[in-house]
């Protein structure tokens, strides 16, 4: 098993929400780091997800091209052939953050071409798709995702939404200052009555509970993960209630968390806020601004270690076999699988790979 089919998808959130551990999501921009997040994975026995953000999905078309569906569609196809070469892993493949203004461009798209490859019985590029509503207003936000959910049904894909807002930057989105950074239980439970709890399709959420994007300096934010627990058991009640119309009591009948969680802005957490996270329910985090220092910090290394031999100074040539973009972009890319083996270890999912 190597990418995941939808079944399988579903199989292993099902599987982090009862053994209570998350998939660390880790963007990747380009088939270098592709192969690290999977060296990662491997290397962690652990199962996974890759994503593609907006501006990522642009980059890997060609910089001269910049079109976000032929960069998705040529990452997932890269994807596919390679992950075979790891059997005991499963990894899904995810488009990351889709606002507002890109859904026509980018997310409904991919969403239109992976119903028709299950028309024709194949296997959806994706295995799910965000829907960034962070930025507009909650009734709207859920407009859209309602309409996201029954195409994802089609394409056999999961949605992932985002209710509340995230601080920080992320491909050029800067949230505003009085955005809102903390969801309610209300939230939550307006969120269930029009979207269901599974029963619509599956979906999986970011709740915000103080997230930013980015890196950041210990202080700066109060991530409160306790918040995610209060919205499972006020959602659990309200549905046991009977106030939220057509909820599949049913299929919540052996969790105590209707919820599967997303935790955005994972880079610089605290490993007891994530491991309290987790226990509320996070199955997926996402991971871009740690790897890609990680990445980045090896390859500098390299260059300022080696300046005389990657550069041609002083009437010399250089060295060949350090300029080699292989010979710093292997140690970029250890560095970050390295970085992947530490999310797998700090969310749980090393050594839990289902095959
Ligand atoms: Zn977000």
């Amino acid at each position: 098993m190597t990418i995941a089919t939808p079944e399988r998808y579903a199989h292993m959130l099902e599987a982090a929400r009862s053994g209570g551990y998350a998939y660390p999501a880790i963007n990747v921009t380009s088939t270098q780091t592709l192969n690290a997040a999977l060296q990662g994975f491997a290397q962690a026995e652990s199962d996974g997800i890759i994503q593609v953000s907006v501006g990522g999905a642009a980059y890997l078309s060609g910089q001269a091209v910049g079109n976000r569906v032929t960069g998705s569609l040529a990452l997932a196809a890269f994807a596919r052939e390679v992950a075979k070469r790891y059997p005991h892993i499963t990894v899904a493949l995810h488009t990351d953050h889709c606002a507002v203004q890109y859904l026509d461009e980018w997310v409904r798209p991919l969403l239109a071409y992976e119903a028709d490859q299950i028309a024709h019985g194949q296997e959806p590029a994706f295995q799910s798709h965000m829907w960034d509503g962070s930025t507009v207003p909650l009734e709207q936000n859920l407009d859209i995702a309602e309409e996201l959910l029954d195409k994802s049904q089609a394409a056999h894909t999961i949605l992932e939404i985002e209710i509340g807002a995230v601080g920080g930057e992320e491909d050029g989105h800067r949230a505003s200052a009085n955005a809102k950074l903390y969801s309610t239980p209300d939230d939550a439970i307006r969120v269930a009555r029009r979207l269901g709890l599974g029963e619509q399709g599956r979906y999986i959420a970011a709740f915000t509970f103080g997230n930013v994007h980015g890196a950041y300096k210990p202080g700066f934010v109060k991530l409160r993960p306790d918040i995610l627990g209060d919205i499972q058991r006020e959602t659990l009640a309200a549905v046991s209630e009977g106030r939220i119309e057509g909820a599949a009591a049913a299929e919540l009948s052996n969790t105590d968390k209707p919820f599967m969680l997303v935790f955005h802005g994972g880079s610089g957490s605290s490993a007891e806020d994530i491991a309290l996270a987790v226990r509320n329910g996070v199955v997926k985090m996402n991971i871009d601004t740690d790897t890609q220092y990680a990445f980045t910090r090896a390859v500098a290394g390299h260059m300022f270690a080696n300046y005389d031999k990657v550069l041609k100074i002083d009437g010399e040539v250089g060295e060949k076999k350090q300029y080699d973009p292989r010979s710093w972009g292997k140690q970029g890319e250890s560095a970050m699988a390295q970085r992947v083996v530490e999310a797998c270890q700090e969310l749980g999912s090393a050594g839990h790979a289902l095959d």
